[in-house]
């Protein structure tokens, strides 16, 4: 069964409507890559799952629970988190970032999963105590994915990790990505870059508010309308 079952789901803002029957899966275990270019919807999904915005039609289920009538806390607490384009406090330490996204957790919980999170992210370990604002963007990414771990998450929504990143950071995040995967956590990264496709089981296209396309990484690798959008070929 689908950790996540998304069904004819459609949203907006206002009397604009954005999402026109959205239909997706993400399985326990899974890393599925949300591909769309510039204002194709990604992020009003992305919000829609989580509660940001209303749902104004469908279904969002969740390890059998019915989601889009629930607040967006009651949705966090059922173990889904959301990893905005922004992630972290700039002015908070890193230390203090981390305690932040475990504040649900007790002191020892924090503490433990800090020193967990710590090992996967060893860069983080060694700026422990300075300002994320003193972070280069990719560093800044690690810490907003470490930050969103501390509780342990099922399902992890991840809004375009690689917003504003020069190259060389974009790699860092998908490596740090890597490690991440098999965890226990799931994943749901909407990008514009398909160099995340490397990390994706599946993918699911998204253009003009619609599923475009679906299929495993292999077949959208070979897809001839995704090579020629997204590889240039
Ligand atoms: P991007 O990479 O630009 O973030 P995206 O795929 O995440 O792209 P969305 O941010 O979901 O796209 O935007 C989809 C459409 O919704 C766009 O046409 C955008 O202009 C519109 N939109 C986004 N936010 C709002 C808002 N607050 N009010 C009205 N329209 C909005």
């Amino acid at each position: 069964m689908a950790l996540l079952e998304v069904k004819g789901v459609e949203s907006g803002y206002g009397q604009l409507q954005i999402l026109w029957g959205i239909d997706l899966d993400v399985i326990a275990g899974e890393t599925v890559l949300l591909l769309g270019a510039n204002s194709a919807g990604k992020t009003t999904l992305l919000r829609t799952l989580i509660g940001l915005l209303p749902c104004w039609a469908g279904n969002i289920g969740f390890d059998g629970d019915v989601l889009q009538t629930l607040r967006p806390d009651q949705r966090i607490r059922r173990g889904i988190a959301f990893m905005s384009e922004l992630g972290v406090f700039p002015a908070l330490t890193i230390e203090e970032n981390i305690r932040l996204g475990g504040y649900a957790l007790t002191q020892a919980e924090v503490r433990r999963r800090s020193k967990e999170l710590f090992e996967l992210f060893p860069d983080l370990a060694n700026k422990r105590r300075q300002y994320a604002s003193s972070l280069s963007g990719g560093q800044r990414k690690m810490l907003g994915i470490a930050k969103v771990l501390v509780s342990r998450p099922r399902l992890l929504l991840m809004d375009e990790p690689s917003s504003g990143l020069a190259p060389v950071f974009v790699k860092q995040v998908i490596d740090a990505l890597k490690t991440v995967i098999g965890g226990g956590t799931s994943l749901l990264i909407a990008e514009q870059n398909v160099a995340f496709l490397e990390l994706a089981d599946r993918g699911f296209l998204i253009d003009g508010g619609r599923v475009k396309l679906s299929g495993t990484r292999n077949e959208l690798e070979s897809d001839d309308s995704v090579r020629a959008a997204y590889f240039g070929l």
